[in-house]
């Protein structure tokens, strides 16, 4: 049974690792310029694309993209600090049984 729970446990663990890498965060933008003599100039950038998906960004977009990934990461490591700290509790838990056996 412990064996059972483990590999379903890991399963399920791999799902939800690999669910998020699906969704494209659009973390490579590639600016664009209209005008040539603009060039280089990323106040005078036209749009934005990202080299992932190619859809194609604002630059106002583009800063709340930069805000929403800042966001992101954050959540993100709260999260992990979160999981590890579950994993933890799970660990001492496992410990806990496999002593009673
Ligand atoms: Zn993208």
């Amino acid at each position: 049974m412990g064996i059972l729970q483990k590999i379903f446990g890991k399963e399920e663990q791999a799902a939800a690792e690999a669910a998020p890498a699906k969704e494209c965060t659009h973390s490579s933008l590639v600016p664009r310029w209209d005008d040539p003599a603009d060039m280089g100039y990323e106040d005078k950038v036209t749009a934005y694309t990202c080299s992932s998906c190619g859809e194609s960004f604002s630059p106002d977009q583009k800063t709340e993209l930069e805000r929403a990934d800042a966001e992101r990461i954050r959540e993100m490591q709260e999260q992990n600090e979160a999981h590890r700290r579950e994993l933890e509790q799970q660990e001492a838990q496992e410990a806990s049984a496999e002593n009673k056996e």
